[in-house]
C-alpha cells in the first residue's frame, strides 16, 4: 500500500482504495489476506504487526483506511455488522454507564439498548430533536450519548454540533449511527462527533452483497482502545472476503451517493404531489421539520432515503408495498437495486413508525421508471 497523498479529495481517496495496491506484481488491485496465523521473528516478537485472525487483518485494515480517510478520522475499526459495530461500543463502557440514545433510531438497536439493561447499563431514549429535553436527560453519569441522523425510518434530523456540546459540557462522548448520511453528505466528526459508526452493509458496500460494521474515531484515546478490545475478544471483527467486497464497493461510493441522493429528491418532490400520498418524510423537502438542520450539516445532497404514508392507511400501504415490479420488496437500504418495504410490520408495536409508512430507498435505475412503478403500485 502506498500512503494515500494528503490532498487528494475523499472522492479520489475513494476510487484509488487511498492507493492500495499488490506490492508483487504491481496489480492495481490489492489482494485478499486470508491467513489467519503468522510467523514469529526469531526474537520472539511479530514485526509485521500481524500475529493472528481475531484481533487484526491486513485486508480488513486497508479497508478501514479509507473508511477512515473519507470521514477525516485517524482510526478505524470494521466489524461483522452494523449492529456488532454499534453494541461493542456500549460494551466498551464500564457497567452501570448512563447511555442517552434516541427513540427515533433503527429498530434493532433500540431494541437491544432497551435490553441492556441485563449488562448493566442505564438508557434513557429521548425526542434528539429537543435539545431541552437532551440537556435534561444527559447528567454527569453520562458516558455515552448516541444519536441516529437521518434517523431511519422516519428521517428525521438530529443537530450533531448542538448534541455534540450538551454531551462535552457533561463529560460525555457522543456517536453517531451516520449510515444514511454517508461520509459523502455528513462528516460527523468535524461537527463535533468522537465516533462515527456505519452499517458497512448499506450504501459503503452498495451492493446487497456484505453485512458490516465500521467506526471511526478522529484519535485514538481510552474508550477507542477498549473498543477495539471488545472486538478482538468478541472476534466481531469482519472477514478478510467481505472486507475486500466492502472496498470494491467504497471505490464507486461517491457517484452512487449523489445519483441516489438526486434520485431520492426527484421522487420526494413527485411523491407529495400524488392522490394516493398522506406525506412525504425526506429531509430535502422544505416542509420536513428537520429541514433546516439538513440544509445546514448535509452537504451535496439530503440522501438516497425516504419514506412516504400511504392516504389509505395500513392495509392500503401494504397493498402498495406488494403490488410494485420494479421496486425490490425486501428489507435493507443503500444498495444499487431500489428497495421498498412496509416498515411497522418488521418494528412491531414498540415502534415509532406509523402503520401506513412505507420506506423506499432508492437504487441507481431511472428515476422515471422507479416512478412509474410506484404510481401503478399507488393506484392500485
Ligand atoms: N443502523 C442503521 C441505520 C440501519 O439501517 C441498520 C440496518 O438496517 C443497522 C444500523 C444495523 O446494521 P447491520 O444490519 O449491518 O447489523
Amino acid at each position: 500500500m502506498t500512503d494515500p497523498a494528503p490532498k487528494w479529495k475523499p472522492k479520489t481517496v475513494a476510487a484509488q482504495m487511498a492507493g492500495a495496491l499488490e506490492p508483487v506484481t504491481g496489480g492495481v488491485v490489492p489482494p485478499v489476506h486470508v491467513a489467519t496465523t503468522f510467523i514469529r521473528d526469531p526474537d520472539n516478537q511479530y514485526r509485521s504487526g500481524f500475529s493472528y485472525g481475531r484481533p487484526d487483518n491486513a485486508t480488513v485494515r486497508q479497508t478501514e483506511a479509507v473508511i477512515a480517510a473519507l470521514e477525516g478520522g485517524g482510526e478505524a475499526l470494521l466489524f461483522g455488522s452494523g449492529m456488532a459495530a454499534a453494541t461493542t461500543v456500549v460494551l466498551a463502557l464500564d457497567p452501570g454507564a448512563h447511555v442517552v440514545a434516541p427513540r427515533e433510531i433503527y429498530w434493532g438497536f433500540r431494541n437491544w439498548l432497551n435490553g441492556a439493561v441485563r449488562f448493566g447499563y442505564r438508557v434513557d431514549l429521548v425526542d434528539m430533536s429537543d435539545l431541552a429535553q437532551v440537556k435534561r436527560a444527559v447528567t454527569p453519569e453520562t458516558r455515552l450519548v448516541w444519536i441516529e441522523t437521518p434517523s431511519n425510518p422516519l428521517w428525521g434530523m438530529t443537530d450533531i454540533a448542538a448534541v455534540a456540546e450538551i454531551a462535552h459540557a457533561a463529560g460525555a462522548r457522543l456517536a453517531i449511527d451516520s449510515t444514511a448520511a454517508t461520509p459523502v453528505l455528513t462528516q460527523p466528526l468535524g461537527l463535533g462527533a468522537d465516533i462515527v459508526m456505519h452499517s458497512a452493509t448499506k450504501y459503503l458496500n452498495g451492493h446487497s452483497d456484505v453485512v458490516a460494521g465500521a467506526l471511526v474515531a478522529a484519535q485514538s484515546g481510552e474508550l477507542w482502545q477498549r473498543i477495539a478490545r471488545v472486538r478482538s475478544l468478541h472476534g466481531a471483527i469482519l472477514g478478510p472476503f467481505e472486507a475486500w467486497l466492502l472496498m470494491r464497493g467504497l471505490r464507486t461510493l461517491y457517484p452512487r451517493v449523489k445519483a441516489q441522493s438526486d434520485a431520492a429528491a426527484l421522487l420526494a418532490t413527485m411523491l407529495s404531489r400524488h392522490a394516493a400520498v398522506a406525506e412525504v418524510l425526506y429531509p430535502g423537502l422544505a416542509n420536513h421539520p428537520g429541514h433546516d438542520i439538513a440544509a445546514r450539516q448535509m452537504t451535496g445532497g439530503f440522501g438516497g432515503m425516504l419514506s412516504i404514508r400511504v392516504a389509505g392507511g395500513e392495509a392500503a400501504a401494504i397493498a402498495a408495498a406488494a403490488r410494485v415490479k420494479l421496486w425490490r420488496r425486501a428489507t435493507s437500504l443503500g444498495s444499487v437495486e431500489s428497495l421498498i418495504e412496509h416498515r411497522a410490520s418488521v418494528e412491531g408495536p414498540d415502534s415509532p413508525c406509523p402503520p401506513d409508512l412505507v420506506r423506499l430507498s432508492v437504487g441507481l435505475e431511472d428515476p422515471e421508471d422507479l416512478y412509474a412503478d410506484l404510481d401503478q403500485a399507488l393506484r392500485g
